[in-house]
């Protein structure tokens, strides 16, 4: 059997891996949008948290198999239909993620100074194109908008100290500009109870501890009392129960204005940037039906309605929750409710994958995993010429360097 997989993340390679094990002779073929694999674990994870990038250790050996192929930067629907996989396939496994952004829709959502948490976290970790750091210019005060770690991620990126990003992999322009910045106060705003707060502990504990800022809440948190430190001119604060009304402003934003969950008062905080950590959802995929409560197409146990052959993985199947490992587990359930169907996906007979030939005549340069391997190198090869675990190559400098 040949399977194609949509979506070089941790369930994309955490599929890859159960069926290469569990599937003998089969072969799998992942396709990924971007250059570099890895998705949100390369893209997401924030540059300071090196440690969880461990995880792709783990997709550099699924990768070495010899019964997997890699298809760098193309995208599908844009370089190659879905219809046209599942013509070429048994079967096709929608690792796609849920990349879109749940920002409220609300009056100023969309001002100058408002920005999505991943956006601001793909710029760290080198797609400079995500955010603009003028935006950061003469910025005091930062509101940010969601109480997981995601906000807390978004949080550090101000509040640590300048001298400490050498040792991660953030991007040098986006080292720069926070060297620079003279953000003050850091205000994480959620809509439920500070005990309801989806905050884990030891992120929570990172950010409540680090050096040269106040910190204080409006609610005791799930983890306790907050820590004793010494007074400062920049604070964190954490408030609770706030629904956000909407964004102050004219030609950027200036404040937020939120109501009260419990009184319904009227609580404004000054804000020169606005971030949002409100979560995502997945994408509308054509001729797939779509959850649009939960922002994930619609499946059983990972089989898509109503699209023999067609099934889901990751943040696209269950929605935007849950650490990297979850995507484990729910791999290994997919890929048995895509074995049940064994016989039937067997017995179909695929159109040879012609597609691969067809996109490099269109002028698509895709990436080989060779090719990957050689972009990884020159990216650890730098990091090293400067003292940095490495330097993340652009989309374009990828390319060139091709
Ligand atoms: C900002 C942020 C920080 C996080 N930090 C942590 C953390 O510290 N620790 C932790 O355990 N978890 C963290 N997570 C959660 C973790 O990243 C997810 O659990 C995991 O990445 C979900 O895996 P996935 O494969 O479903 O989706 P993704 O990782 O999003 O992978 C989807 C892949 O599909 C590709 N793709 C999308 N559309 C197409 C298309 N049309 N054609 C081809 N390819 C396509 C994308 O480019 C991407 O590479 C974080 C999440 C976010 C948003």
């Amino acid at each position: 059997m040949r399977v194609a997989i949509i979506g070089a993340g941790p369930s994309g390679f955490f599929v890859a891996g159960e069926i290469l094990k569990r599937c003998p002779g089969c072969e799998v073929h992942l396709l990924e949008k971007r250059v570099a694999p890895y998705g949100l674990v390369r893209y997401g994870v924030a540059p300071d948290h090196l440690l969880t990038r461990r995880a792709i250790k783990l997709f550099d050996q699924i990768a070495d198999h010899a019964r997997f192929q890699y298809y760098g930067n193309v995208e599908v629907n844009r370089d190659v239909t879905l219809e046209t996989l599942r013509q070429s396939y048994h079967a096709v496994i929608l690792c796609a993620g849920a990349e879109v952004p749940n920002r409220p829709d609300v009056p100023g959502a969309r001002l100058r100074g408002a920005v999505d948490a991943l956006d601001l976290a793909r710029w760290a970790n080198g797609e400079a194109e995500a955010f603009d750091a003028a935006w950061l210019d003469g910025v005091r005060d930062v509101v940010i908008i969601g109480n997981g770690n995601v906000a807390l991620d978004a949080a550090r990126l101000f509040l640590r100290g300048a001298a400490t990003w050498v040792a991660t992999d953030i991007a040098p322009y986006a080292m720069e500009a926070l060297a620079h910045h003279r953000v003050a106060s850091v205000t994480i705003a959620g809509r439920r109870s500070a005990a309801e707060a989806s905050f884990t502990e030891a992120e929570w504990n990172e950010v409540v501890g680090l050096p040269g800022w106040s910190v204080a809440a409006d609610e005791t948190g799930p983890f306790g009392p907050l820590p004793e430190k010494p007074g400062s001119d920049r604070h964190l604060v954490f408030r609770s129960r706030l629904h956000t009304a909407c964004l102050l402003g004219g030609e950027r934003v200036v404040g937020v204005r939120f109501s009260h969950a419990d009184t319904g008062a009227t609580v404004e905080l000054p804000a020169h940037l606005v971030v949002f950590a409100t979560g995502h959802r997945a994408p509308r995929w054509e001729g797939l039906p779509y959850d649009a409560a939960r922002g994930v197409i619609r499946n059983q146990r990972g089989a898509v309605t109503g699209a023999p052959g067609v099934y889901v993985c990751g943040w696209i199947k269950r929605g935007a929750k849950g650490l990297i490992g979850l995507n484990r587990k729910d791999a290994i359930e997919t890929v048995a409710t895509m074995l049940e169907d064994r016989e039937v996906l067997a017995a179909r007979q695929p159109e040879p994958a012609d597609w691969i030939e067809a996109c490099r005549a269109r002028g698509v340069r895709i990436v080989t995993w060779a090719d990957w391997k050689r972009l990884d190198a020159t990216e650890t090869a730098r990091g090293a010429s400067v003292g940095r675990p490495r330097l993340t190559l652009s989309r374009n400098e990828a390319l060139a360097l091709l």
